[in-house]
């Protein structure tokens, strides 16, 4: 898997260079052992500082006692949030920048964020022991961090190297597996919309960055059609390792385009909490979620391409508008899709006749595209959420209505929902 990306990274079709910053992956077993030898080939061994929560605590022993290195604990199912990395700095504080070398993420995704962070913050490197085949956000450049209510990305560390033991994540509960195949699931429409976009305003598109990413997510779509193949211990394994790859994916990349489209939107929708009470959901089964009830929605939609499309960008992003929905958040969600100075709008490239002039590129790749219940049944065959219900938000069709019209707000990205929300909204409704 490695290899597939340095070989991208040592040259590539496209002519862009592209760079890999994780140069050590090992999954497969006996990679704990590695971490260990890793780490006392570099550092100082009694300077590692170990991070864990109450939950993947118990997977820490082998490494603390090998390494002689401390460990600080945060609470079970921690938020990547300014409490969590507050309460880690401090504990860095306490004990004195100078006795920090090297930090070791022991755990999921949430974890890994405020790991990073912290790390980033004290200038420090990274390590990273992901303890669930649940994220691919492992070896990401940036945080996902919720800061103060906002859903928000901040440039951080990459891990330098990476280990995951086959023994401590597929002990993992199969929840989390389930949501690791949700955030895989995801690049069906992620991968669409870079594709829309590319043809729409030549936003770029590396073919073999595209091809890896493809291929990762057709294998994981094959396993997940054999209930014997969910059920064994290579299943896990097989999620953990196309999920890596799409977080290489997005290293290459330099962004998230290979790996996050209108699915990952509508799940920081959810995450900020503006328009649904706080659910304890995983990222990955919201994800999944996003990405059947976004195929519907394109599905639904598929007219779009054969007409004019009028935007009107003073009125969609609008105080009048944004505020109903994103209350407090509303100036930096305006911020965002209007950035001062430094670009402009996904949108500002389209003209009226955009989708039109497109349209028998565009079809194919629409109809290309799984029917939504195919998908359903996939993540239910896999243990994971199918549904609005399963992730404890409102099954309504008005909530649903918000959620694909104002999800698209969370980022200024082009996407196929975001120009059906723009013409929506534009049209006043
Ligand atoms: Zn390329
Ligand atoms: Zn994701």
């Amino acid at each position: 898997m490695l290899e597939k990306a340095k070989k991208i990274a040592a040259g590539c079709s496209c002519g862009k260079e592209h760079r890999i910053v994780t140069s050590v992956l090992e999954v497969g077993d006996g990679a704990t052992e590695s971490l260990v030898s890793y780490v006392k080939k570099r550092y100082m061994s009694s300077n590692a500082l170990l991070v864990c929560d109450e939950n993947t605590q118990k997977y820490s022993p082998p490494i603390i006692s090998a390494l002689g290195c401390r460990c600080f604990v945060l609470p079970g199912n921690a938020h990547a949030n300014e409490v969590e990395t507050a309460r880690l700095s401090s504990y860095i504080e306490s004990i004195g920048k100078s006795s920090v070398d090297v930090m070791i993420a022991c755990g999921s995704g949430s974890l890994h964020d405020i790991t990073r962070f912290c790390a980033h913050q004290y200038n420090v490197d990274f390590i990273s022991y992901p303890t669930a085949a649940s994220v691919d956000g492992f070896v990401s450049g940036v945080a996902a961090m919720t800061m103060y209510g906002q859903k928000l990305t901040y440039p951080s560390s990459s891990p330098v190297a990476l280990f995951a033991e086959p023994d401590v994540f597929c002990s993992a509960p199969a929840r989390l597996t389930a949501s690791g195949v949700g955030d895989m699931i995801g690049k069906i429409t992620a991968l669409f919309d870079w594709q829309l976009s590319n043809i729409l305003t030549g936003e770029p598109l590396c073919r073999d960055i595209f091809d890896v990413m493809n291929e990762a997510l057709d294998e994981v779509k094959r396993a997940a059609e054999n209930e014997d193949a969910v059920r064994s211990r290579s299943f896990p394994v097989l999620i953990m390792n196309g999920l890596l790859l799409s977080g290489l994916a997005m290293q290459l990349a330099g962004n998230s385009r290979p790996a996050s489209g209108s699915e990952h939107h509508m799940s920081h929708f959810w995450e900020m909490h503006v328009y649904n009470d706080p659910t304890d959901a995983l990222h990955g089964e919201k994800v999944g979620v996003g990405t059947v009830l976004m195929l519907s929605h394109i599905k639904a939609n598929a007219d779009i391409i054969y007409k004019d499309i009028n935007i009107d960008e003073c009125k969609i992003y609008s105080k009048d508008t944004v505020e109903p929905i994103y209350g407090k958040l509303t100036d930096g969600i305006i911020a965002e899709n209007l950035p001062r100075g430094t670009g402009s709008s996904a949108l500002a490239e389209l003209g009226k006749d955009s989708l039109k002039s497109n349209a028998e590129k565009l079809l194919p790749l629409i109809e290309a595209l799984p029917p939504a219940p195919e998908i359903s049944s996939m993540l239910k065959r896999v243990g994971g959420c199918v549904d609005l219900g399963s992730l404890s938000l409102p099954e309504n069709k008005k909530f649903i209505e918000t959620s694909v019209t104002y999800s698209p707000y969370v980022r200024n990205r082009l996407t196929f929902a975001k120009i059906i929300s723009a013409v929506r909204v534009s049209q006043g409704g």
